[in-house]
């Protein structure tokens, strides 16, 4: 790959006039380069091929002239010739102005493609169209590096800096460690590439505009850890005593198992105990009927050796909303199904539904938000300190924790679709389909997750299909085939 050795870096493109014509001069010698620039509908492009070659990397034609890649160390862009929409990895994102091609070239509008340029390159790379310039500048980040080494009595990671710099360090529920930096400028590309799936699950970073975070969720608990900020070079220090970590990666690898895998797998029978959940007019519990399909539901999925089930309860005991939480972060778990049954003063509405966690965006999910969330707010009154509810309060730690709750809602909305299809094929009664609520359960868990309302106990005919085995059996197996398809889909191999 190419790699720039000057820090800074000016292209300039000449002042072409009219399309597509791209006469250009390229100023290498202290700095300069020249790329070409072509102009098509008043719209000024610049050559994607020639910045390439500047930049590092290589482009990729699967078909001249229509589909291009261009491949970075970490990073898939991918083109289509004529859309204005572009690829980065998994995500899709629009440019604007579609991408050209001419004389062999691939030109982009560089006024918004550049933005992501930026964020997986070491370089921060400005167009300015006035002066028809170029300017990269490797020189911009200013949190440039992350290193992960195990020592005799733990793990030491260590944040790279510029400079000396302000920060926060958090530690959050799921073994999370986040930490926040100032105007911070992450160099993310070079910091999500140090990711060691011996020590860690997750690696994250966030560019906020005031703010660089960087997360880490460790495969071990977080609990005697100290940080401070070292010099020649800069950097912040962050030391977690246990020996654990420090133990040969062969065994680490075990003990823990691979990383990536979906296997761990949390089931959550609502309510219990001295909380029945809605009661049917015939009498039937929600609390019985989500711990029997919780059950059928453990049962298929521990014939299958490739998962580990954890059940939140599994018999009739009362459990607050903020253990089912625990019982899934401690476990780490890699999916967490909580399941319910539905209930409504009106007595003929029917029919399942899948929710994920956000904010309600209708009255009927509003309602079973409430009805769902009521035995927190019952909770709330006598347990009213453990220290987590200052979890929500700190602006900060919400911040944090909204950004980890997007980081999951993509993968939870897209396990809801797949819940949503194998019920569709599985059950017979009305499919009121996929929805999404402000569950303070599922907000607490920092995985995928769904609560699935199998149906409406204050419907009769629904009453009976809840308490009967084979209805119970059919939503197990429909819930037992949405995450051996989830595990298909997002288990890296
Ligand atoms: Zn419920």
């Amino acid at each position: 790959m190419l790699k720039i050795i000057l820090t800074s870096l000016t292209i300039l493109l000449m002042t072409g006039t009219s399309l597509p014509a791209a006469d250009t001069e390229v100023f290498v010698s202290g700095g300069k380069e020249k790329i070409d620039r072509i102009k098509i509908d008043r719209v000024e492009y610049v050559s994607l091929s020639q910045l390439v070659e500047i930049l590092g990397g290589r482009l990729d034609w699967v078909i001249v002239g229509h589909k291009v890649s261009y491949l970075t160390s970490n990073n898939r862009f991918e083109f289509l010739i004529d859309a204005p929409y572009f690829r980065l990895n998994d995500s899709t994102y629009n440019m604007t102005f579609p991408a050209q091609y001419f004389e062999g070239d691939l030109y982009v509008y560089p006024e918004t493609f550049f933005p992501y340029l930026d964020r997986v390159l070491a370089q921060k790379i400005t167009y300015s169209s006035s002066q028809k310039s170029i300017r990269i500048d490797s020189d911009y980040f200013n949190v440039s590096d992350l290193a992960i080494s195990a020592k005799a009595n733990g793990l030491l990671m260590e944040i790279f800096l510029t400079g000396e710099m302000a920060y926060e360090i958090f530690v959050t529920e799921g073994n999370w460690i986040n930490v926040s930096i100032r105007d911070g400028k992450l160099n993310s590309s070079k910091i999500l590439s140090r990711r060691d799936s011996r020590y860690m699950y997750r690696l994250k970073t966030h560019q906020a505009d005031g703010s660089g975070q960087i997360s880490m969720r460790m495969k071990r608990p977080v609990k005697n850890w100290h940080h401070k900020l070292a010099f020649d070079p800069p950097r912040i220090q962050i030391s977690i005593a246990d020996a654990e970590f420090s133990i040969d990666t062969a065994e680490t690898n075990a003990v823990i198992g691979p990383d990536d895998k979906i296997d761990v797998i949390v089931i959550d029978a609502g309510h219990g105990g001295s909380d029945y959940g809605a009661i049917g007019r015939g009498g039937t519990r929600e609390k019985d009927v989500s711990l029997s399909i919780a059950r059928e539901l453990a049962k298929l999925i521990r014939k299958d050796k490739q998962f580990k089930v954890i059940m939140t309860r599994d018999r009739d005991k009362t459990v607050t909303l903020e253990q089912r939480a625990q019982i899934a972060n401690q476990a780490a778990a890699d999916l967490f199904v909580s399941i319910h049954a539905n209930s409504s003063v009106k007595r003929r509405v029917r029919g399942w539904n899948v929710f994920f966690l956000a904010e309600a965006k209708n009255d009927s999910a509003r309602s079973v938000e409430q009805l769902e969330n009521s035995a927190f707010l019952k909770e709330g009154r006598d347990e009213s300190d453990n220290g987590n509810e200052d979890f929500f309060a700190d602006p900060i730690l919400s911040i944090l924790n909204d950004m980890l709750m997007t980081e999951f809602q993509a993968e939870s909305h897209d396990f809801a679709l797949m819940c949503d299809r194998e019920m569709r094929r599985n059950l017979d009664i009305p499919a009121r389909g996929v929805d999404q609520a402000g569950f303070y359960v599922l907000n607490k868990v920092f995985t995928p997750s769904v609560l699935i309302e199998s149906g409406f106990i204050s419907n009769k005919t629904e009453e009976n299909l809840l308490k009967d085995g084979k209805y119970q059996k059919k939503v197990a197996e429909a819930l037992y085939k949405a995450i051996k398809r989830f595990r298909a889909k997002y288990e890296s191999t």
